[in-house]
């Protein structure tokens, strides 16, 4: 059956990006027999300032019946508050429920690494970060805005029902694939209402995975000892806030933006796969965008669709295209976005 993906490339290096993307994936697709149909679809900055519109509740309807979304990136000096960036992916995740931000950081060259004496055998995790609550809601509010009095209040969400279902997927993940260790980060000396609620359901959860190694840090010490001695790691789940933090260690860890691919799942349902990098303004039109985190991102589409030997061939192909030297500025190279493409295409044809 075709799967059929909406592709959304948005702003910035985000068309750039989506466009060596997909005709990679098309590559792969006719060389595998891979029946992908992608449509694509022009929220962003430009649509925004045109007519004011950002992401439509219909368009969220239509959007549902698609196998998986493809997003490019999206945020425009020319919309200098981000609302329709806000809009548009903030929107996608929480309308589609996307409680799970996946992002593996795993090193595809020992060259890239930036740790003394850590290579691509220490360089390998992912990360489980909740992606519906916590500090991220907007929830709160201020007080004597603008005078000396001003109170601000940022409320830290945490449901029971959220926080279970990132623990069990983080435990599903490595159950799995045979997968050995846990570790779940918080704050639960300085926070002690919402870390006690992740420490209990976390145990509870942990009882049925008797076979896992779990572990529970604060999120400083993790964030020290991943840079210690990241090979201890091989799952981590954590919420919003240290997620976001967390999860830009891991891509500095294992060559930076460039090469940083993410999914917002719900499982058993629809999911967006992006890079994690932004819009990146300062290097639009320029050639210079690193494509591979958008592959690399095309790679965990692929094995979410169910695809897997085709995801692992992608990934290998770009480890190849790193190792050969096929490298945009980011990577320290001077290869142009168009080069790295055309040897990846290459790549996948002769594989
Ligand atoms: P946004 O507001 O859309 O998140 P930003 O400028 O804040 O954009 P990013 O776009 O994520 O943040 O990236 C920061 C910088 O990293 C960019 O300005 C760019 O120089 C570099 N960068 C990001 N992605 C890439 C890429 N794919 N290839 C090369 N360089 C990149």
């Amino acid at each position: 059956m075709t799967k059929r993906i909406a592709v959304i490339p948005g702003d910035g290096i985000g068309p750039e990006v989506a466009r060596a993307g997909v005709r990679v994936l098309e590559t792969l697709a006719k060389k595998r027999n891979l029946a992908l149909a992608f449509d694509w679809f022009d929220y962003g900055a430009e649509r925004y300032l045109r007519d004011g519109t950002t992401l439509p509740d219909a368009d969220i309807e239509n959007l549902r019946s698609y196998d998986a979304i493809f997003f490019g990136a999206v945020g425009d000096p020319r919309v200098p508050g981000g609302e329709h960036a806000r809009d548009i992916l903030l929107g996608l995740r929480f309308k589609l429920d996307l409680y799970v931000n996946f992002r593996p950081c795993k090193l595809y060259d020992d060259s890239l690494s930036p740790l003394k004496g850590k290579g691509q055998k220490e360089l390998d995790f992912v990360i489980f970060r909740e992606n519906t609550e916590g500090l991220y809601t907007g929830a709160g509010g201020v007080f004597k805005k603008g005078t000396l009095d001003e109170i601000a209040i940022e409320e830290d969400i945490n449901t029971r029902k959220g926080v279970e279902r990132i623990i069990r997927a983080a435990f599903a993940y490595a159950s799995e694939r045979g997968l050995k260790r846990v570790c779940m980060a918080d704050k639960a000396n300085a926070m002690q209402h919402s870390g006690g609620l992740w420490r209990r359901t976390f145990s509870l959860v942990k009882a049925q995975y008797p076979q896992i190694e779990s572990s529970v840090m604060y999120i400083d010490a993790l964030a020290m000892d991943l840079v210690r001695r990241p090979e201890r790691y091989q799952v981590i789940v954590t919420g919003n806030l240290f997620g976001d933090i967390i999860t830009d260690l891991g891509a500095a860890l294992t060559g930076g933006l460039g090469l940083a691919a993410s999914a917002n799942l719900h499982p058993g349902r629809l999911g967006l796969f992006e890079p994690v990098h932004g819009s990146a303004p300062d290097i639009v039109g320029k050639e210079q965008a690193n494509p591979l985190a958008m592959c690399l991102t095309g790679a965990l589409m692929l094995r979410h669709l169910h695809y897997p030997a085709e995801a692992t061939l992608l990934e290998e192909c770009v480890a190849r295209c790193v190792r050969e030297g096929l490298r945009t500025p980011d990577l320290g190279g001077t290869k142009r976005t168009g080069e790295v493409e055309a040897r990846l295409i290459q790549l996948l044809e002769i594989a």
